[in-house]
């Protein structure tokens, strides 16, 4: 509802304030809306559109790669090649949740740096720390990028942006662009408005969200649904007073690890079932005989996914296989 504003009188500095931020009130309501969220069916209070974020934060994320390329913090070699690996799999998920998303420019960065931390911007432009990389195995590693893409489908950076404007997180984006002046500002600013985007919390809905699509993207991608729950018992036993990053914005909970763990056996079944596999048997080799090659694991006996990450856009596979679900709790 817009604020009835008064343009004869009151030009001291105080109503005219009042005035502008009146305005700004007025231009919030008109431009914020509730929307129901496609895959969650939630009801989501956003402001602004999904595709201006997304460009937003490109020119963010572009910004904050160079200042790691300059500061030498850009992994290549095996750390990339292996989170990339991973990453393209979860994606193949991904897409057929959101179809969207096909067209999304997918990329991930290996940031040299030993805090724990990995994110999502709207869009798809990821990173993930080699502080993380060197805890988690590879089952783990798919379990964080899955929850940081479910961020990125679930439209949570929208909210954030919403819900942080109080706290300046409007300033931090907008203003890392585009100064008072509407100069546009350096790189460094913008670097700065991203790792502010980053280091902005999400709701706990949109966390528990998070570790739902996550745990599903990565079981369907074939990849172990326990591993969700052996991923936040290792932060939680790592994390100490000072440690600084995912732990900062994803605190580990006895709740968060049990809602997880709830999921592992529904989700090794959507596992079982996406990807053929069966599972190992569990009595031991008999007295005399070799024991049994080690199974190749279900991630190498699938076939190579499209590479999302380094492939030709328009090569991009159609998806005619919607996602069969995304996890409710019954
Ligand atoms: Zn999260």
């Amino acid at each position: 509802m817009p604020i009835p504003l008064e343009s004869n009188h009151h030009t001291d500095a105080t109503m005219k304030n009042f005035s502008f931020f009146s305005l700004l009130i007025a231009a919030v309501l008109t431009l914020s809306g509730c929307a129901t969220n496609e895959i969650t069916g939630r009801s989501q209070v956003t402001f602004g559109s999904e595709d201006s974020l997304i460009a937003e934060t490109a020119q963010m994320y572009a910004a904050m790669k160079n200042d790691y390329a300059a500061k030498r913090a850009l992994v290549t070699g095996p750390q990339k090649t292996r989170v990339e690996a991973i990453t393209n799999r979860v994606i193949e998920q991904a897409v057929k949740y959101r179809p969207d998303s096909a067209l999304w420019d997918w990329e991930v960065i290996v940031i040299n740096s030993k805090v724990p931390n990995a994110f999502a911007m709207p869009g798809g432009k990821m990173g993930i720390n080699t502080g993380l990389i060197n805890m988690a195995s590879d089952d783990e590693i798919a379990q964080v990028m899955g929850h940081e893409i479910g961020h990125a489908l679930g439209k949570h950076g929208l909210e954030k942006r919403t819900t942080g404007m109080g706290a300046g997180l409007v300033a931090s984006i907008g203003g890392a662009l585009l100064g008072q002046s509407g100069v546009p500002m350096g790189q460094e600013a913008i670097s700065l408005g991203a790792a502010g985007f980053i280091a902005a919390p999400n709701s706990r809905t949109a966390e528990a969200e998070a570790d739902r699509f996550g745990i599903e993207l990565a079981a369907a991608a074939g990849y172990e649904p326990k591993a969700a729950v052996t991923l936040w018992q290792k932060m939680a036993a790592d994390g100490g007073p000072e440690q600084k990053g995912f732990l900062d914005t994803h605190p580990t909970s006895s709740e968060r690890i049990a809602a997880l763990n709830a999921l592992v056996a529904p989700m090794e079944q959507l596992r079982t079932a996406r990807t053929g596999a069966v599972a190992a048997p569990l009595a031991p080799p008999a007295k005399g005989k070799k024991p049994a090659a080690k199974p190749l694991s279900v991630v190498a006996r699938m076939p190579a996914p499209y590479d999302w990450l380094n492939g030709p856009k328009a090569m991009r596979p159609r998806s005619n296989a919607p996602a069969l679900q995304l996890y409710r709790a019954q």
